[in-house]
């Protein structure tokens, strides 16, 4: 099996302070997480931005300040920036502002369902005017799959030339109102890729821990974070390295390696 690519996802859009002490919301805190998981294992950090006040943003300036501090700590990792629905104004202009930074991957979800409050509205002209800025800026998507329908639309955009591949596709399962994470529909998810493509899988709450063994068993890639899950268990508020970590013991026993950063470069075709 190839070696495996842990990404973590530190902010999210959701998280607070009140919701775990741990979150990292400044640009200080942020870059402080990616040092800490690099050095447990990381090799993708995918990075949401805040504004001054705390909430998720968009702002090129503000993902600026983080990637700028990446480079100025030397912090060896693949940067890849959220595209999200839930960071300010639903436009393509407004999400894709950052992507003219000097950045490897950026999320890209192809198609529509529910967050538990508002829908995750991500409407064909906002995918493809996203997709566009991707393609003109050297950024590989990772596609964010909430609903198996979202595969079909990555594939027509493969077709149409607006992405290449080999695709790579992160399943994020058990977001409510959205696909649940169960054995059977990571299956069914991987079944759905073209051969060749990688995927990760991002398991929301109380799947994290059976849908990360699973992808860790299956061959795919791992994706953690306290925007995906935020107690380690019940009344234990997890960290970032904390998460990590566990990735890393669940590898050992299932006998995987860990990919480092130019290993999962080439896993990635980047
Ligand atoms: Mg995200």
């Amino acid at each position: 099996m190839e070696k495996l690519i842990i990404t973590s996802a530190l902010t999210g859009n959701v998280p607070t302070k009140e919701m775990n002490p741990h979150t990292p919301i400044t640009a200080e805190e942020i870059v402080a997480a990616i040092k800490k998981c690099t050095a447990k294992g990381t090799s993708i950090s995918h990075i949401h931005a805040r504004d001054e006040e705390g909430k998720p943003t968009a702002r090129r300036d503000r993902f600026k300040m983080i990637v700028d501090q990446i480079e100025e700590n030397n912090i060896e990792v693949i940067k890849q920036l959220s595209t999200g629905a839930r960071a300010g104004e639903n436009t393509a202009e407004s999400r894709g502002q950052m992507l003219d930074l000097d950045v490897d991957m950026a999320s890209l979800t192809t198609g529509s369902a529910n967050f538990p409050n508002m829908v995750n509205a991500n409407p064909p002209e906002i995918i493809l005017a996203l997709a566009k800025k991707m393609r003109d800026n050297h950024i590989k998507p990772e596609i964010e799959i909430f609903d198996s329908s979202m595969i079909a639309n990555a594939l027509y955009l493969e077709k149409k030339g607006i992405i290449k591949g080999p695709l790579h596709f992160n399943f994020v399962m058990n977001v409510r109102g959205s696909l649940p994470g169960t054995p059977k529909n990571l299956m069914f998810l991987v079944d759905s890729i073209p051969p060749g493509s990688t995927w990760t899988v991002s398991g929301i709450g109380k799947s994290q821990v059976q849908m990360i063994t699973m992808a860790i068993a299956m061959g795919g890639h791992v994706r953690t974070g306290l925007e995906d899950v935020l107690e380690m268990e019940k009344g234990i508020p997890a960290t970032n390295e904390m998460l990590v970590e566990r990735v890393v013991k669940i590898a050992q026993a299932v006998g995987r390696e860990i990919a480092t950063v130019s290993e999962a470069r080439e896993i990635l075709s980047l």
